[in-house]
């Protein structure tokens, strides 16, 4: 069967040049969810815990040389937007990454009070800086 025009364009557009890179997880991911688990710990129900699906972005923005995850027009270090995980920007560690910071939106949406893109609830984000401290000084 041959493939409707427009899904031709995107493999065409994409084949090479855009989305996740392939790799699935990063060195230390496992070590690093253990510590955001603990700390999100404190705010959320432990049962649901659980790491969901992680994509990392190595590639620059274009027109830069900072890795980015790249949307349309766009660049983020990190993005909650798919119901099954998040897009994270790899920035040379998972303590420099906005990996606990996507994974904050992840499990307040899983828990029912929404994912605040605004960052409104002050004492969770306080509670991601400094988890990211906590992962850099442990080398992660
Ligand atoms: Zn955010």
């Amino acid at each position: 069967m041959r493939p409707a025009p427009g899904a031709l364009l995107v493999v065409l557009l994409c084949g090479s040049g855009c989305g996740p890179e392939e790799r699935a997880r990063m060195p230390a991911q496992q070590e690093a969810f253990a510590v955001v688990r603990q700390e999100l710990g404190r705010l959320f129900a432990e049962e649901m815990l659980h790491e969901p699906d992680v994509r990392w972005w190595t590639k620059p923005c274009p027109g830069t040389q900072i890795s980015a995850v790249v949307l349309g027009p766009r660049c983020y270090a990190g993005l909650y937007y798919r119901p099954g995980g998040v897009d994270v920007a790899w920035r040379g560690s998972i303590g420099q990454s906005a990996y606990a910071h996507e994974l904050m939106h992840y499990f307040l949406d899983q828990a029912g009070l929404g994912s605040d893109p605004g960052h409104a609830r002050t004492a969770y984000w306080q509670l991601v800086e400094r988890i990211d401290l906590q992962l850099q000084q442990q080398g992660l």
